[in-house]
């Protein structure tokens, strides 16, 4: 075991779906990890080895923006409360009544999580159709899902998946220092979250995030080398498309 990460792979045993990834396929990453944990940070450095990047935060955004497609729904579901003045999701509204209302929760997840994840689809079409010759190539593609383990059809998409994870205090800090929200607010948002025992059993692979910047770009490299062997392993005979 590699020092800094629990659960990296030797050489190309890879586990998850990749075992089944065929090389004409383009090698999707399901990305997760708590509040802070250094999604967004990880994300970055991958997309800066040019690897494509699909946020589902981002997703979120666009679909509860002015005009979103989750905002008529969302209309109908919740009324005018909980939208803003220019007609967008009211989040700071909205976050205040699923902490306390968990069936509001279900019924906002219903709204946003087949458009996010029919997004995401469409995207990784998208991307999987460049070819390889092209400046828009990405080597492999990386999903950004912080409920990837728990919310319905999002882990499907991946052929394996990648956990940032830190110790709770560090991820608290953190987030205070990004956020400014105070310590109680953030450990509600973590009990909303996949508990992080269940993400550290469900990953294929966990990326430790409790060094520095420089520690973490050494963790991101050496995944990503791994990923890279991944992708470039000749076709397997007995699965090689005809
Ligand atoms: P997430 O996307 O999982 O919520 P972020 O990537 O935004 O988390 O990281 C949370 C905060 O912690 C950000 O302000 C980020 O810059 C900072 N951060 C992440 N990793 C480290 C690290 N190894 N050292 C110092 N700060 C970090």
């Amino acid at each position: 075991m590699k020092s800094g990460s629990t659960k990296v792979p030797q050489g190309d045993n890879v586990t998850g779906n990749v075992a089944n990834f065929h090389p004409d396929e383009k090698l999707v990453i399901g990305l997760t990890g708590g509040i802070g944990s250094g999604k967004s940070t990880v994300a970055q450095m991958f997309a800066e080895y040019g690897v494509a990047i699909i946020d589902s935060d981002l997703i979120a955004r666009e679909l509860t923006q002015v005009g979103g497609a989750a905002i008529a729904q969302i209309h109908t579901t919740f009324g005018n409360a909980y939208l803003d003045e220019s007609g967008a999701l009211n989040r700071i509204q909205m976050r205040q009544r699923i902490f306390t209302d968990p069936a509001a929760k279900l019924q906002l997840e219903a709204i946003l999580h087949p458009l996010i994840r029919a997004q995401m689809q469409e995207a990784l079409r998208t991307q999987s159709t460049f070819p390889a010759h092209s400046q828009h190539a990405a080597p492999y593609l990386m999903l950004v899902v912080p409920l990837l383990f728990t919310a319905t059809g999002f882990r499907e998409l991946a052929h394996c998946t990648l956990m940032v994870d830190c110790d709770e205090d560090i991820q608290i800090a953190r987030v205070i220092n990004r956020d400014g929200l105070d310590e109680q607010t953030i450990r509600r948002i973590m009990a909303a979250q996949t508990p992080r025992a269940e993400q550290l059993k469900m990953a294929d692979h966990i990326i430790q995030n409790n060094g520095t910047l420089t520690a973490l770009q050494i963790l991101v490299q050496q995944q990503h080398q791994l990923y890279l062997n991944v992708c470039q392993k000749p076709p397997r005979p007995e699965i090689a498309k005809k």
